[in-house]
């Protein structure tokens, strides 16, 4: 082995806040060595982490893993464009849309895949958000209503072989009838099933789980505005032991209180997602969007309808910014907050990553400061190679 294999990072251990020394050998961690004793320079460490693991990008930086046909090379771009928000693997999301559509978001997504390594490295999986999903107003959020349907298993097997076997996750609603059989299939094959854009009973959510189903897709968001105080959906899926639950953490789209409930029932199984859409990681201003109308993201990463500022359009913050909200607010710590961003989301999906910053783990990690309200990236590490260093932190 050359030396030149061998990546090393000092810096402070996310889990105990101890100085280390990071050592990353052929893609893995090699070494988690403790510093005897205070050294020069301690206080200007940055705290080391696990690189981030997003279950929901539905886009990037103006790229749009649904505007079809999809430019050629949007899932590489947007990989590499994400090491700069510390997010070392995700799944794009593919949303409801005509079957067609939805097969060709697929194909070209597992083509880039196929062809590139540094893509496909990123890319852990597929996640197909819809189209069996809820067709009603509020659960359905943004999907076009005319593409909902109820689960239909040889669809699904097409658009598996489209997308070269990679769709990993889906979420479905368990409103419609046949749902149990059908996730028990996805089970079968490997795939996550996961319950959202929903207004099922207490019954049927209890079916899905037996069945095989075991993630709340973004809950309490593709919901209706107003719902029975008990029983409903929000209170079946927390209270359903065997499912873990993603939360868009960004501060507009659920209230504290409801980040807070979620972390203290479900704890290693709370799970933060971006559920960006292709407006994040642009500039503020007012954007034309192609699900209708005009939308606006403002300085404090808010996206809302242009006419209705009441209405967001989507999310716009990347989980370094749900990392932030959680710990600011004291809803979390900051390792249990880095951990809801990369280790939990592994575990649930069965990636290597859920070993976290421990040797023998994916050398994928990151470095950044806490300013005490923010959580500022300045290096991210895939597989040991620097991929990303923000200017005048090289160190
Ligand atoms: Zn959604």
């Amino acid at each position: 082995m050359s030396h030149s294999d061998i990546t090393a990072i000092r810096g402070l251990h996310y889990l105990s806040g101890e100085p280390v020394t990071v050592t990353m050998t052929s893609g893995k961690i090699s070494g988690i060595h403790k510093e005897e004793g205070p050294q020069a320079g301690d206080e200007n460490l940055p705290w080391l982490a696990p690189g981030f693991v997003d279950l929901q990008i539905n886009g990037f930086r103006g790229l749009d893993f649904n505007t079809i046909p999809i430019a050629k090379g949007t899932a590489k771009s947007v990989t590499s464009a994400l090491f700069e928000e510390g997010v070392t693997s995700y799944y794009p999301t593919v949303i409801t849309n005509g079957d067609d559509a939805i097969e060709q978001a697929l194909r070209s997504i597992a083509g880039e895949c196929r062809e590139d390594a540094a893509t496909a490295a990123g890319v852990a999986g597929i996640h197909l958000e819809g189209p069996f999903i809820s067709p009603e107003d509020g659960p359905r959020g943004a999907h076009g209503r005319s593409f909902t349907k109820a689960p239909d298993w040889e669809l699904f097997l097409r658009w598996q072989e489209a997308a070269e076997g990679r769709i990993k996750l889906i979420t479905l609603s368990p409103e419609w009838p046949g749902t149990a059989g059908f996730v028990a299939r996805c089970v079968e094959h490997g795939v996550q099933v996961s319950i959202g854009h929903t207004s099922a009973t207490d019954e049927q959510i209890m079916e899905a789980a037996a069945a095989g189903a075991r993630l709340s897709t973004h809950l309490g968001n593709g919901a209706h505005l107003m719902l029975p105080r008990h029983p409903n959906y929000i209170w079946a899926q927390l209270a359903q032991e065997e499912l873990w639950t993603c939360v868009i953490g960004d501060g507009f789209h659920l209230p504290d209180s409801v980040l807070k409930v979620v972390r203290r029932v479900k704890g290693k199984r709370a799970i933060l997602v971006s559920d960006a859409v292709a407006f994040s990681g642009l500039a503020p201003g007012t954007y034309e969007s192609h699900i209708g109308g005009r939308v606006v993201l403002t300085p404090e990463g808010k996206l809302h309808l242009e006419q209705s500022p009441g209405i967001l359009a989507g999310s716009a913050q990347m989980l370094q910014s749900g990392i932030s909200h959680l710990v600011y607010k004291g809803i979390a710590s900051l390792s249990e907050a880095c951990d809801m961003a990369s280790v939990h989301p592994a575990a649930f999906m069965g990636l290597p990553a859920a070993a976290g910053l421990a040797i023998g783990a994916p050398a994928d990690l990151v470095a950044f400061e806490w300013t005490g309200s923010r959580l500022k990236l300045m290096q991210t590490y895939k597989h040991g190679n620097r991929v990303y260093t923000r200017a005048g932190t090289d160190c």
